[in-house]
């Protein structure tokens, strides 16, 4: 059963209740974070696994993001603060996600980065399995992708016997060194991240990256395939990803009225 609902409550006294220190962060961030984690769970981009973080408002070198838990259940006092070499400040006890680095690592790499989500979606997945079809943009919502996303492969850095994680800084700094100036990275055998200047941004991309991906995918089933050129992206992100506002308000609403009762 999905958690109650906590974020309506929100303020400075529970703030400190769940460890964060100061200056505290505003309520808002950590309320859009744990709604986040519900809408990323809903529209199907994250299962039990997968992750999002923001950066805090007030200290560039902290970030949030939950514990080691499945997104749909996320309340505020399961968010950790961390600093950017993946330590919490506020863990008590609790267990941190292993891929906690993939975060601090492109926080410290992106400063224009404020959220980034992580995921193993399905559609996903065959483009950073195959090894000749890269993810590229091929429709209007998605224009953020670009020519082609770029793909980790982890056993550049450690071998061919580890089990895929990006379990410690080292590995965190390859990944954002592989991303660079991209808005998402593959990640061989494993799945991505995507970075952007917000949460509901990073939820947008998450979500149409993946419905991007399941369409490129269908559409190379049909044959040759035609993508977005690059000045059709950017312009698709100027006017359209700018209305992030209409979808985030809908995956808001609909998150946030499942988990009343
Ligand atoms: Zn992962």
């Amino acid at each position: 059963m999905p958690s109650k609902d906590t974020t309506a409550a929100l303020d400075e006294t529970s703030l400190r209740t769940y460890g964060f220190s100061d200056p505290l962060p505003d309520a808002s961030l950590i309320a859009d974070l744990v709604v986040a984690n519900h809408i990323l769970f809903d529209q199907g981009v994250v299962d039990a696994f997968g992750h999002i973080s923001v950066r805090h408002d007030k200290r560039p070198d902290r970030f949030f993001l939950a514990r080691n838990m499945a997104p749909g259940q996320v309340t505020a006092a399961d968010v950790l603060e961390f600093t950017l070499d993946g330590d919490a400040v506020n863990l008590n006890g609790r267990r941190a996600y292993l891929e906690r680095f993939i975060h601090g690592e492109l926080f410290r790499a992106r400063p224009d980065v404020r959220s980034i989500v992580h995921s193993h979606s399905p559609s996903i997945l065959p483009l950073a399995i195959s090894k000749t079809t890269r993810l590229r943009a091929v429709c209007h919502m998605a224009g953020f992708i670009g020519q082609q996303a770029p793909l980790f492969e982890i056993r550049e850095h450690a071998g061919e016997a580890t089990d895929i994680l990006i379990s410690d800084a080292k590995l965190g700094r390859a990944l954002a060194q592989c991303c660079g100036d991209n808005n998402i990275v593959l990640m061989r055998g494993h799945g991505s991240t995507v970075v952007a200047d917000s949460i509901p941004v990073a939820v947008y991309r998450a979500i149409y990256a993946e419905m991007n991906a399941r369409y490129q995918c269908e559409a190379l089933r049909l044959g040759e395939v035609e993508y977005l050129t690059e000045a059709e992206s950017q312009a698709c992100v100027r006017n359209i990803e700018a209305q992030w506002h209409r979808p985030w308000a809908l995956w808001k609403e609909q998150a946030t009225a499942r988990r009343q009762s």
